[in-house]
């Protein structure tokens, strides 16, 4: 699955606010943006930049080069959007929603709901009787709640969201199987050059075997 920009939004978002979202736009569209970029082009003040940019670096989110300048003397931090964590995130949130969604889902088929003709307040079965199935807002008669729409949107979204994690988990399975290959390329290449070197080794031993046998002959 490929992190759309209104994926990394919503995750971001979550995050730093929507006041980061300007950051945010500005960190997808480049890689290695220095912070003063950053500051002018979302015409935001550098401290305000360095503070969002500072809570995305502690949730693994971003990760940064810095650069000496020269002429100033100090240096200058480039930043860079990290997917793989992106994608993480993306994932715990859509799976925190599972979780949220099967309570939810849960508590409608468990108890009796109860609203007024205006829907001011939905209450349970005991804050009806509380209130003896009037409206604590306006006053009215309370009736039934009819659960059935409420549950089918429950389901819809659970299913969504279990569809998305299910593509999470196969990129990241993936992810992992090239990490796992290259591994694997880079074992088989030591081996071979240790191979080498063995080979290499014994032919110098030999060479200096031959020489040491050929020296006593030399001198007769
Ligand atoms: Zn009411």
């Amino acid at each position: 699955m490929k992190l759309t920009t209104k994926k990394i939004e919503e995750i971001l978002v979550t995050i730093i606010t929507p006041d980061g979202l300007p950051l945010i736009k500005e960190l997808q569209s480049k890689d290695n943006i220095s912070e003063f970029d950053l500051a002018s082009k979302t015409k935001k003040d550098i401290k305000v930049i360095r503070k969002q940019l500072y809570i995305l670096y502690n949730h693994n989110l971003v990760s940064f080069t810095r650069k000496k300048d020269k002429v100033k003397g100090w240096y200058i931090y480039y930043w860079t959007l990290v997917p793989e964590s992106v994608r993480f995130s993306y994932f715990k949130m859509k799976r925190e929603l599972v979780q949220k969604l099967e309570q939810q889902l849960e508590e409608e088929n468990r108890e009796l709901f109860f609203v007024c003709k205006t829907n001011c307040t939905r209450l349970n079965f005991d804050q009806a009787m509380d209130f003896e199935f009037r409206c604590p807002e306006c006053g009215e008669l309370i009736h039934q709640d009819d659960s059935q729409k409420r549950i089918a949107d429950i389901e819809t979204q659970m299913r969504d969201a279990k569809a998305e994690i299910v593509q999470l988990q196969e990129v990241r399975k993936e992810h992992r199987k090239i990490v796992k290959e290259k591994k694997k390329e880079r074992k088989v290449k030591q081996k071979v050059r240790k191979e080498a070197k063995k080979v290499n080794d014994k032919k110098t031993i030999k060479k200096q075997v031959k020489k040491t046998n050929k020296k006593p002959l030399k001198k007769k």
